[in-house]
C-alpha cells in the first residue's frame, strides 16, 4: 500500500530578502503554507520551498520512466500569493494546472494570469485556511462516480454490480444498463482508468451515462435492443491511491490482456466479457487520455486497432460522430482517427503484453464488431479548453452515434 505524503512547510515570508523573489511584499505579514496528498488521488512530492515558491513533481512510486500526475492541496496561514514550481518539464498542460475550492469536488483551469510559464504557476489564497487543490487535470475518484451516482437512483434500470474486489480490498464496479442479458441484441462494454490517472475518461462516461438514461425514443431503443456495462474505474487502487498507472511496473492494466493477468479487474474481464457477450455482437470502448500535450495530445481521437477489419469499423464510428456531433468540444473526422501505424500507434508499443484493444480484436468474427481505445486530451481540444461539462457533453454525443453506428432505429 502506497503510504500518503504529507508535507507542513514552514515559510517565513519576513524573513526573505525582496531580491529572493521580487513578489515579496515588504510589510507582509509572516505566512505559512501546508501542502499534503493525503486525500483520494493525491499525488505529490514537495522537494523544497524557497521564499513563497513551493517546489513539486509526481510521486512516480510503481512507474517505469517519467510521468505527470500530481494532485495536491496547499492551504495557507493567511491571505497570500504563493507560487508553484515544477521541478521537471512537461507537469503542466499548455492550460497550466486546475483548480478546485470544494476539496476536489468540481475543477476550472487557473486564470490565465496565474499560468507563468511551462513549469510555474501562482495562487492568490483569499483567506487564512482556504484550502484549495491543485492538479495537471480534473481528479476524478470514487466521490466524484458516487455523487454522480446519487442523481441516478431514481432510475432504476441502473444497476450497481462488481466486477471484482481490487488487489488492496477495494470493489470494482459494474454499472449493468439496458437490454436484459438473453433478450440483448447487442452488447456494450465501456470502461475507464486501465490508467489511472486518465481521470477526464470518467467525464466522458459520466455523459454517456445520462444520455442512455434519458426518456427518449432513441435511447428508450437502445436500452431494449442492447445491453451495457460500464466499468469505471479499472485500476481501483491506483485511482483512489493517486498512482499513475500509466507503465506500472512490472506492467501497467492496458499491457495485462496477454499471458495470465496479473490484476484482478484485467482477469476479471477476461473472464466475464466472453461469457456475457456469448454469440451477441458486441462493442468495447475503452477510454483513456493522451499524453499532457503537443502534438497528438490536444484533440479528441480514436486509436486504429490493428486488425484491418476492425479499423473499418472504427472508421464507420469515426464518420456517423464528425457528422451528428454537437457538444462544445470539437471533433474532427481528420484528426479524429490515428490509423494504425502512425505515430505511436505501432504494434512496438506492445512488448510487455497485450491491450485490451488487441484481446478484443481475438473476438472478430466471433461476435466482435468493434473494440476502440478513445484518447480524449487533459486541457486542449482544437486550441479549444477542456472542461468537465464538455468532456460529459462529448460523452452523449458518443453515445448517440453508437446509437446510429448499431443501427437501432428510434421507435
Ligand atoms: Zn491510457
Amino acid at each position: 500500500m502506497r503510504v500518503f505524503l504529507m508535507y507542513i512547510l514552514l515559510i517565513s515570508a519576513a524573513s526573505l530578502s525582496a531580491q529572493e523573489h521580487g513578489e515579496v511584499a515588504l510589510g507582509q505579514s509572516p505566512g505559512t503554507l501546508h501542502v499534503d496528498s493525503h486525500f483520494a488521488g493525491g499525488n505529490v512530492l514537495v522537494e523544497k520551498l524557497v521564499a513563497d515558491t513551493v517546489y513539486f513533481s509526481p510521486d512516480l512510486s510503481g512507474t517505469a520512466g517519467e510521468w505527470f500526475y500530481w494532485n495536491f492541496r496547499a492551504v495557507p496561514s493567511a491571505p497570500q500569493k504563493w507560487y508553484f514550481k515544477a521541478t521537471k518539464p512537461n507537469l503542466l498542460t499548455n492550460r497550466g494546472a486546475a483548480y478546485s475550492l470544494d476539496g476536489g469536488a468540481t475543477w476550472e483551469w487557473l486564470d490565465k494570469s496565474d499560468h507563468l510559464g511551462d513549469r510555474l504557476f501562482s495562487f492568490s489564497f483569499e483567506r487564512a485556511d482556504q484550502a484549495v487543490r491543485f492538479s495537471m487535470g480534473m481528479p476524478y475518484t470514487q466521490a466524484h462516480l458516487e455523487r454522480f451516482l446519487i442523481n441516478l437512483t431514481a432510475s432504476s434500470q441502473l444497476q450497481i454490480d462488481r466486477l471484482c474486489m481490487s488487489e488492496r480490498g477495494r470493489p470494482v464496479e459494474k454499472l449493468v444498463l439496458g437490454a436484459a442479458r438473453e433478450q440483448a441484441e447487442f452488447k456494450v462494454l465501456v470502461m475507464a482508468r486501465a490508467h489511472a490517472c486518465e481521470m477526464m475518461g470518467n467525464y466522458v462516461m459520466e455523459g454517456m451515462l445520462s444520455a442512455l438514461l434519458a426518456d427518449n425514443p432513441a435511447m428508450r431503443t437502445l436500452r431494449e435492443k442492447a445491453s451495457f456495462w460500464f466499468i469505471p474505474f479499472l485500476d481501483k487502487d491506483g485511482v483512489e491511491d493517486g498512482e499513475q498507472g500509466k507503465n506500472r511496473i512490472p506492467r501497467d492494466h492496458n499491457r495485462d490482456y496477454s499471458g495470465e493477468s496479473i490484476y484482478a479487474s484485467t482477469r476479471s474481464l477476461r473472464e466475464q466479457v466472453p461469457d456475457w457477450v456469448e454469440d451477441r455482437p458486441w462493442v468495447g470502448i475503452d477510454l483513456h487520455n493522451p499524453w499532457i500535450k503537443g502534438e497528438n495530445n490536444e484533440w479528441i481521437y480514436f486509436v486504429g486497432n490493428a486488425n484491418p477489419a476492425i479499423s473499418k469499423e472504427q472508421e464507420r464510428l469515426v464518420d456517423i460522430l464528425a457528422k451528428t456531433h454537437r457538444g462544445p468540444m470539437r471533433f474532427t473526422r481528420e484528426e479524429g482517427f490515428l490509423p494504425f501505424g502512425v505515430a505511436w500507434n505501432t504494434g512496438s508499443n506492445y512488448d510487455q503484453g497485450a491491450s485490451f484493444g488487441q484481446w478484443a480484436a481475438g473476438f472478430q468474427g466471433q461476435g466482435l464488431m468493434m473494440a476502440t481505445t478513445l484518447e480524449f486530451p487533459y486541457a486542449v481540444n482544437h486550441g479549444q479548453i477542456v472542461t468537465a461539462d464538455g468532456a460529459r457533453a462529448f460523452g452523449v454525443d458518443l453515445m448517440y452515434a453508437l446509437q446510429q453506428y448499431l443501427g437501432i432505429e428510434a421507435q
